[in-house]
């Protein structure tokens, strides 16, 4: 998911795909590339894919952090990026790849199930909102890009099973987004607020333990039905994690928290 800074999309680069745009695409264990993209790649995981992953796994966000991720801050960013690491092979094949292929597949991250359609998200300054935009953006050792089957991103996403994770994206687009300025005032990235916005966001498991166990229902006060949501549904905990971090860097309002 790409932040793109511009004035509207007249000037979007290519592979950009317009609501009922088609592009051709099928992909299949026939094809010479099969599980070819599966290899020596930079997959950038987001919060609901880690999620999903860990659970998948049966293990916990801390132990799949530490096992399964490299965390990545380039200069210029404010937020860190979390990348997938590659198998210690000569392929540097994925983590989760097999002879028969993902095995993973029901809980594959974000981008691999939208592939080879790319999300980004462009503020609309008119409206003043956040627009999530596709690209069809095939590398060329792609080969289900030369079959016949036709989609809109919209179709595709629905035979992808990606909607619960592309809404779930485009919300935490929508607040990496804010990161375009350095939140971090005198502590840097290894400061408190650094941490408490990672793990709000990529470590659901020690987020609860600190909604629950800290003395923060103390500090806050949060309703008794969000309360009950998000101490049994971690998409919901994540959902809360979202907008904890923008009330809690940024100050931005919410009828949820309540400083008490
Ligand atoms: S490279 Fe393209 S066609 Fe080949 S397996 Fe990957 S997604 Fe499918
Ligand atoms: S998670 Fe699955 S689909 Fe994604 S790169 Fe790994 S093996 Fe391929």
């Amino acid at each position: 998911m790409k932040y793109i800074e511009i004035e509207n999309t007249d000037n979007l680069p290519s592979g950009y795909l317009k609501e009922n745009d088609l592009f051709s695409f099928e992909c299949h264990s026939g094809l010479a590339c099969f599980n070819r993209c599966c290899r020596n790649i930079n997959l950038f995981l987001y919060p609901y894919d880690v999620l999903r992953l860990r659970k998948r796994l049966g293990i916990s966000s801390d132990e799949f952090i530490d096992d399964y991720v490299d965390i990545v801050l380039r200069p210029s960013g404010f937020f860190p990026e979390v990348l997938l690491r590659m198998s210690d092979n000569p392929e540097k094949t994925c983590p989760f790849l097999t002879e028969t292929g993902c095995s993973v597949y029901s809980d594959r991250p974000d981008t691999c199930r939208t592939f080879p359609v790319e999300q980004g998200i462009y503020h609309d300054a008119k409206n003043n909102k956040n627009i999530v935009i596709h690209f069809f953006r095939p590398p060329g050792f792609c080969l289900g890009q030369h079959e016949n089957k036709n989609w809109t991103a919209e179709s595709w996403a629905k035979d992808q099973d990606a909607s619960a994770h592309n809404k779930m994206t485009a919300m935490w687009a929508d607040l990496v987004s804010l990161f375009q300025n350095n939140p971090w005032e005198g502590e840097g990235t290894n400061g408190p607020k650094a941490k408490m916005a990672f793990m709000a966001t990529y470590n659901i498991d020690r987020f609860r333990d600190f909604i629950f166990t800290s003395s923060f229902l103390k500090r806050y006060l949060i309703k008794y039905d969000l309360l009950t949501k998000i101490k049994n549904n971690d998409t919901e905990l994540l959902k809360f994690g979202f907008v904890w971090v923008k009330y809690f860097l940024w100050g931005i309002n919410t009828k949820n928290i309540r400083q008490r």
